[in-house]
């Protein structure tokens, strides 16, 4: 059975990418911040079949040490590095609370994550690594936090991409632009009238289109696919 670990699975696009992968007869490892994930991991097994949940707050290296530490390291055949958070603020009134929560959420859990299973992709000479970044790694109003992190999960992707190829192990990010979310629900109307303006089909992006993207990336056939951006954003530059 190829195991998938998805990060921040409990709501929006992970969870979306949970579901998507878990119907194409993957097993899925759903990990999130809330404790809930035990429940909702349950409810996705019953409907899917080879799924769990683990509880595990990805900004930390040492709790995703404990967290991972009874899983099957063999059996992990790809990763999707999705959990992230913004804090939004003008970059002169960002504290650092703001900065170090967002550049420890967004970016440092990819490495957390990543580490506890490259041995075991490595051993097993094939393996997918699929991390999520934004239009905003290009630099956007407002999230000097955000963006940093963002651009830094694109050298993390590029790099391994160049490290790992010679194991049979793929490293792409996807970059999703405007995706309704509950960390777009809190946007004001005009903001996201504002985005849909730029975006050429006309609409927010959905979970799912998110998912079909990351499933794409997963499959066997897309093993020659290696360090791309694959941009999921109906069209919209920032
Ligand atoms: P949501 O806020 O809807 O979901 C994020 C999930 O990540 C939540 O379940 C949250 O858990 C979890 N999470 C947050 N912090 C941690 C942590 N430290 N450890 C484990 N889990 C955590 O976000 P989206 O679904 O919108 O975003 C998913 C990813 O896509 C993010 O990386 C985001 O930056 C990126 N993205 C989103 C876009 C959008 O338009 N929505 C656009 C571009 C990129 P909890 O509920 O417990 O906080």
């Amino acid at each position: 059975m190829k195991k998938i670990i998805v990060t921040g699975s409990n709501r929006g696009i992970g969870h979306s990418i949970a579901e998507y992968l878990a119907k194409k007869h993957y097993g899925i490892i759903m990990v999130d911040y809330d404790s809930s994930i035990n429940e909702t991991g349950s409810q996705m097994n019953d409907l899917y079949g080879n799924v769990e949940g683990i509880q595990c707050d990805v900004s930390s290296y040492e709790k995703c040490e404990k967290a991972f530490s009874n899983v099957d390291r063999s059996e992990v055949y790809g990763i999707v590095n999705n959990a992230g958070i913004n804090r939004d603020v003008m970059f002169k009134n960002m504290t650092y609370e703001q900065w170090d929560a967002v550049i420890k959420t967004d970016l440092y859990s990819m490495f957390n994550v990543t580490k506890q299973f490259i041995n075991s992709m490595i051993e097993n000479n094939s393996g997918r690594i699929v991390n999520i970044s934004s239009a905003s790694w290009n630099g956007n109003i407002g999230q000097a936090n955000y963006s940093a992190a963002k651009a830094g999960a694109i050298g993390f992707t590029r790099t391994l991409a160049r490290e790992l190829g010679k194991y049979g192990i793929t490293s792409n990010a996807i970059v999703p632009g405007f995706i309704k979310t509950p960390m777009t629900d809190s946007m004001p109307d005009k903001i996201k009238e504002k985005f849909i303006e730029k975006i050429p089909l006309k609409r927010i992006g959905t979970p799912e289109d998110v998912a079909n993207a990351v499933e794409f990336l997963m499959k066997g056939e897309s093993g020659y696919i290696n360090g791309i951006l694959l941009d999921v954003g109906g069209g919209m530059i920032l």
